[in-house]
């Protein structure tokens, strides 16, 4: 069995705008901004082994705000930045009520099947409380960048930032 590395795409590896209750994803390639500094701890989860899946909620694809293309076009650009084996999305609204929007744990239990991860020795990382929540669903630990969506729910440890993280994991 395998360990995987959950990272949520917005705020850790491209740019979000800081919005007061949800962060503002970004929805056109001229918007989308890679995070630099996220390629070398990136670097070295993949070293030390891990598989690397990135997951994002996108919402905007049923709801229609967001177009397909312009997203692939966005991860596409993800994918040769960074080490990333998988990058999985939820297409569905909160009305569709799918199994896999997070805090829902579903896209990490379908990386698992695909990937054959043992999610007992897997991580989350990300600065939202829905992640975090995934994570304690899945059987997964959360390691959450400090940051005002980090919420109530149950954590596992809050780290300063995706370098730390790195080092911890
Ligand atoms: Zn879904």
């Amino acid at each position: 069995m395998k360990r995987a590395v959950f990272i949520e795409r917005d705020a850790i590896l491209n740019e979000v705008r800081p919005g007061p209750k949800h962060q503002i994803t970004p929805l056109t390639l001229e918007e989308f901004k890679v995070k630099r500094e996220a390629k070398e701890p990136l670097a070295k989860l993949k070293a030390a082994g891990f598989i690397l899946v990135a997951t994002t909620n996108q919402p905007g694809l049923s709801r229609g705000y967001q177009s397909r293309r312009e997203l692939d076009r966005m991860h596409e650009l993800l994918r040769r930045f960074f080490p990333l084996d998988d990058l999985m999305i939820c297409p569905h609204d909160e009305s569709d009520h799918c199994p896999c929007r997070k805090p829902r744990p579903g896209l990490l239990i379908e990386a698992a099947f695909k990937w054959h991860l043992s999610l007992d020795h897997s991580y989350v990382i990300s600065d939202k409380w829905q992640d975090a929540e995934a994570a304690r669903t899945a059987g997964c630990t959360s390691l959450l960048v400090d940051s005002p969506y980090i919420g109530q729910v149950h954590h596992d440890f809050v780290l300063p930032n995706l370098d730390v993280i790195a080092e911890f994991a």
